[in-house]
């Protein structure tokens, strides 16, 4: 109920002030990196500074400008980013933001869906703003391109299908059903947004703090599968990729790892962090499953190469060994 009530949570809120801040830097190599099955890709919202912190503080500074703008009246405010008692993305689309789209995020015609929102409770009674039209009109992109069939029917995402929620939240096994649904998704997913038409609209972050840290918009998964816990913890630091831990983070590349083509020195890394957890074990027992057919493939196309070669030597007559 508390969610539905904004006054609950800070007594004498008469108005949400419901703001976004867009994300998506200038160089996000969304294709560059999905489509490369030897690279991991991190969902764009997270290859920067940790949003949550700049978001509200600049949320905080707004308040204190309203209060300096309101000489003499005393003005009670608070800033909410990304916080679970707030149903934001309903009241962004009352404040006029955006629609919900089918994919269920907020979007709107001139700036996409790559931002972030926040919102400041406040007790003044500000003039309230008018609701966008939803135009998602006849399409649904978003949702025949999402790999895992997350987006059940328009405007409904099943969490326990969704690769953000397999690879963020998800604490135990992501199913075997959607590892190779996955890729090289190792932290999250942007393609029903990437596919948006509306998208042709956003505007770039201008935030500094946003800017892709340690190439993490074009990481190398044998890289990152080799980077130890405090190596992930000192990377990762003030970011949010941090708080899913060293362990589901290896968890995500294993199975990046077993999407990936069939590469010598993949096995033996993949074996080498056995025993860390039963869950990461049972990935990485996956992984080198999907490798070692890969592998078995190879030779198959290998043999195959060399008895064309053996046949169009006996053809021409030369030794078999040629
Ligand atoms: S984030 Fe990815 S998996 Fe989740 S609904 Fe969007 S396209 Fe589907
Ligand atoms: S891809 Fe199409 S249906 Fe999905 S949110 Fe964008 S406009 Fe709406």
């Amino acid at each position: 109920m508390m969610r539905a009530r904004p006054h609950e949570l800070q007594p004498g809120t008469l108005r949400v002030i419901s703001v976004r801040m867009n994300y998506l830097p200038a160089h996000a190599f969304f294709a560059k990196t999905l489509k490369n099955p030897q690279l991991g890709y991190i969902s764009r919202y997270a290859l920067g500074r940790d949003y949550h912190k700049l978001l509200r503080n600049r949320l905080k500074r707004l308040g204190e400008m309203i209060q300096e703008y309101c000489e003499g009246i005393d003005i009670n405010f608070r800033p909410f980013v990304d916080s679970a008692p707030i149903l934001e993305r309903p009241l962004a689309a009352k404040a006029g933001i955006g629609w919900v789209g089918k994919h269920s995020l907020i979007l709107n015609q001139e700036a996409g869906s790559w931002f972030f929102l926040g919102e400041l409770l406040i007790d003044l009674p500000l003039p309230v703003d008018k609701p966008l039209e939803e135009q998602c009109g006849r399409c649904v992109a978003c949702m025949t391109t999402c790999p895992t069939g997350a987006i059940v029917e328009p405007y409904v995402v099943d969490a326990r299908r969704c690769i953000s929620y397999l690879t963020i939240e998800l604490e135990s096994a992501i199913p075997e059903e959607f590892r190779p649904l996955m890729g090289n998704r190792i932290y999250g997913c942007d393609d029903c947004q990437m596919i948006c038409p509306w998208n042709r609209f956003s505007q770039l972050t201008n935030e500094d703090d946003f800017s892709p840290r340690q190439k993490l918009h074009t990481p190398k998964l044998i890289e990152l599968f080799q980077w130890d816990e405090p190596t992930f913890l000192k990377i990762t630091e003030g970011s949010a990729i941090r708080r899913i831990g060293h362990l589901r983070w290896l968890r995500n590349i294993s199975v990046a790892l077993g999407n990936a083509p069939y590469e010598a020195q993949i096995i033996p890394l993949l074996e080498s962090r056995l025993g860390m957890s039963d869950v990461l074990d049972e990935h990485i027992v996956w992984a080198v499953k999907q490798q070692l057919e890969k592998r078995g493939e190879n030779a198959i196309e290998i043999q195959t190469s060399q008895q064309k070669r053996l046949i169009r030597a006996v053809e021409k007559g030369l030794p078999r060994d040629a």
